[in-house]
């Protein structure tokens, strides 16, 4: 049972209890389970509008990866001095959703037995896989499902509806999140053959992340060990920089589409305005992330050691995709993963945790701006979610429950106790605005005793796929 401690601390619930009650009333009255195929027709049985809806043009999901409800709100106090003001903005929908790979969620065990949530977590790549693909995989796999069988991502069934498509991230390009997207591997550690999939197999328009090979974690040139594996291999950053990587045809004209290399931070900035190339790899000059890994005292409080300041922030490398990506008629997807704080999370770096998810949250806050500019919220969806809670974060003294997060005022780092260096399978947050959005809460179809409303990372794109048809 829920802990006494545990039930009043969540007052935001009455919110998202009630879109469940609603969810379960439409999905009830169809008499369906949440099987994959029940699912769909409770939509089309509850929600005949559907059929009014406009053609979906802009799709964009940020990914924090490994952040859970508690990283937010450790960033919101941080920020604001207040839990609920959320750092990325508000959203008109918020739900929560489950990440197992091949596991389960079981909301009672969750909230009765810490050693359930901590045992048994999806790993980044199956998790990408599944909000991409809609099907559950084993930990290490990108783009198959269980059993070796190629499956078929967001991204794909974008292109083939002529849109345009992108992907960037604050680690290495090639990393489990940003790969579970594009790539089909049955290793996610196989980073120079998933790479060369990317940019030479793939026909994806942008792709921006760190691990740069001639850079270290603080942006300085490498004299030695050079690392290639991030960009394909040695031979194949060679290809790149001379123009004559072997290439797809991105945009599906009869010629094959080279990639336009860009390294330097003002290159990055100079994307997000006027003309672009048509298809960009950003690589940024640094080695493993934009920010996290670079030297000085990894614990201390965010911001108080000096940020690499050659590198673009993942702001600048989302607004600039976006503006490669916006000369397609058609609209585009985009995935943007703030990485890192899985890393600090993992390390238990609380300082850089909250910095990271400030810097994601900057990124969102810049392409909402972007939305509101020059896009309609009635043909974009704005997703923000995770792929997994890292760390088991809670408030300090919590022995097995969740105590909350003791608030220290704006500008200071909120008390808090790390209780794992390892991913774990509680439910993490999920917000959207705009077109979509409830499609998504429609999914939302089962409750969990503190989170409310939940649905799982497949039907994240399940119900995207069906935005795309
Ligand atoms: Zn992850």
């Amino acid at each position: 049972m829920l802990g006494r401690r545990g039930t009043g601390r969540f007052p935001s619930l009455a919110g998202p209890l009630l879109v469940g009650l609603m969810v379960a009333v439409l999905v009830q009255s169809a008499a369906c389970s949440r099987a994959v195929g029940s699912s769909e027709r409770a939509y089309v049985t509850a929600f005949p509008i559907a059929m009014r809806r406009p053609p979906i043009k802009y799709i964009i999901v940020f990914i924090c990866d490994g952040c859970g409800y508690n990283h937010f709100e450790a960033a919101n106090l941080f920020q604001h001095g207040a839990r609920d003001a959320r750092v990325d903005g508000e959203f008109p929908l918020c739900l929560a959703m489950s990440t197992y790979s091949t596991g389960s969620y079981d909301p009672q065990a969750a909230w009765s037995d810490p050693a359930y949530v901590t045992a048994g977590a999806t790993d980044s790549a199956a998790a990408a896989t599944a909000m991409s693909t809609g099907v559950k995989t084993t930990n290490g796999t990108i783009g198959l499902d269980a059993d070796g069988e190629r499956v078929t991502h967001l991204l794909e069934h974008a292109e083939r509806r002529g849109m345009a498509t992108g992907l960037v991230t604050s680690v290495q390009l090639c990393h489990g999140t940003p790969s579970g997207f594009v790539a089909h591997q049955a290793d996610r550690h196989d980073y120079p053959r998933i790479a060369q999939e990317m940019l030479i197999t793939s026909t994806v328009d942008v792709i921006m992340g760190s691990g740069h090979p001639w850079f270290d974690d603080d942006g300085q040139p490498l004299d030695a060990d050079h690392n290639y594996q991030y960009v394909g291999g040695e031979d194949t950053w060679h290809a790149l920089m001379a123009g004559t990587l072997p290439v797809a045809d991105a945009d599906r004209d009869g010629t094959p589409d080279r990639w336009s290399l860009v390294e330097a931070r003002a290159e990055f900035q100079k994307l997000q305005q006027g003309a672009t190339p048509s298809r960009v790899l950003g690589v940024a000059q640094v080695g493993a992330t934009l920010q996290q890994r670079r030297s000085g005292d990894a614990l201390a409080d965010p911001y108080v050691v000096p940020r690499n300041e050659t590198v673009p922030t993942l702001a600048e490398m989302a607004l600039g995709a976006i503006n490669v990506l916006d000369d397609d008629p058609d609209g585009f997807f985009l995935m943007v993963e703030g990485g890192a704080t899985d890393w600090a999370a993992q390390n238990n770096q609380s300082g850089r945790m909250v910095e990271e998810l400030l810097e994601f949250a900057a990124a969102v806050r810049a392409v909402r701006e972007w939305v509101d500019a020059h896009a309609r919220w009635e043909e974009t969806l704005l997703v923000v979610t995770s792929d997994h809670e890292t760390g088991y974060l809670t408030g300090p003294s919590s022995d097995g429950d969740w105590a909350p997060l003791l608030a220290n005022g704006a500008g200071a780092l909120p008390s808090m106790q790390w209780n794992s260096k390892d991913h774990t399978n509680s439910l993490v947050p999920l917000c959207a605005k705009g077109a979509g959005s409830d499609l998504l809460a429609l999914y939302a179809d089962e409750v969990d005793p503190v989170r409310g409303p939940y649905l799982d990372n497949t039907e994240l794109a399940q119900a995207i796929q069906r935005l795309l048809r």
